[in-house]
């Protein structure tokens, strides 16, 4: 089941609104330093949630596994954190996936980031590479 995005202003107990204040913070591609990320989560039947995020300066989209967001996945202990492993993850980073780039600040270099999955890090990294000059 799919929720509508949204944000909650008191967010100092919500997990997700907190990682995405804090942990994404700017918005890769329009730059926005505080773009008061909107969120919606996506329950899966087995294992682990998808949450999404949302800039709703320029409506870039952006995909987080639960597990990576509550750092459960960051243990072995817990199946999330096997898969990760066996893929040869970096344990301890969360993972995220360009979904969708909003229109205004797509250019054909950042297209490529569409649909894949990099840690937050190297997110901002290569979307600074690839902004168009
Ligand atoms: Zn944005």
């Amino acid at each position: 089941m799919a929720e509508e995005y949204t944000r909650k202003e008191d967010a100092v107990y919500d997990i997700y609104q907190r990682f995405a204040d804090k942990d994404i913070g700017e918005c890769p591609f329009c730059q926005n330093n505080e773009p008061k990320w909107l969120y919606r989560e996506e329950w899966k039947l087995l294992g682990n949630n998808s949450v999404y995020f949302k800039c709703p300066c320029c409506e870039s989209e952006l995909m987080v596994p639960k597990d990576d967001i509550t750092g459960l996945s960051f243990s072995k202990a817990s199946s999330s954190g096997k898969k990760k492993a066996r893929q040869g993850k970096v344990m301890n980073e969360p993972y995220v996936t360009v979904i969708k780039i909003g229109f205004e600040y797509k250019n054909a270099k950042n297209m490529l980031l569409v649909g894949e999955e990099m840690t937050v890090s190297q997110l901002k990294k290569r979307a600074d590479e690839m902004r168009s000059v």
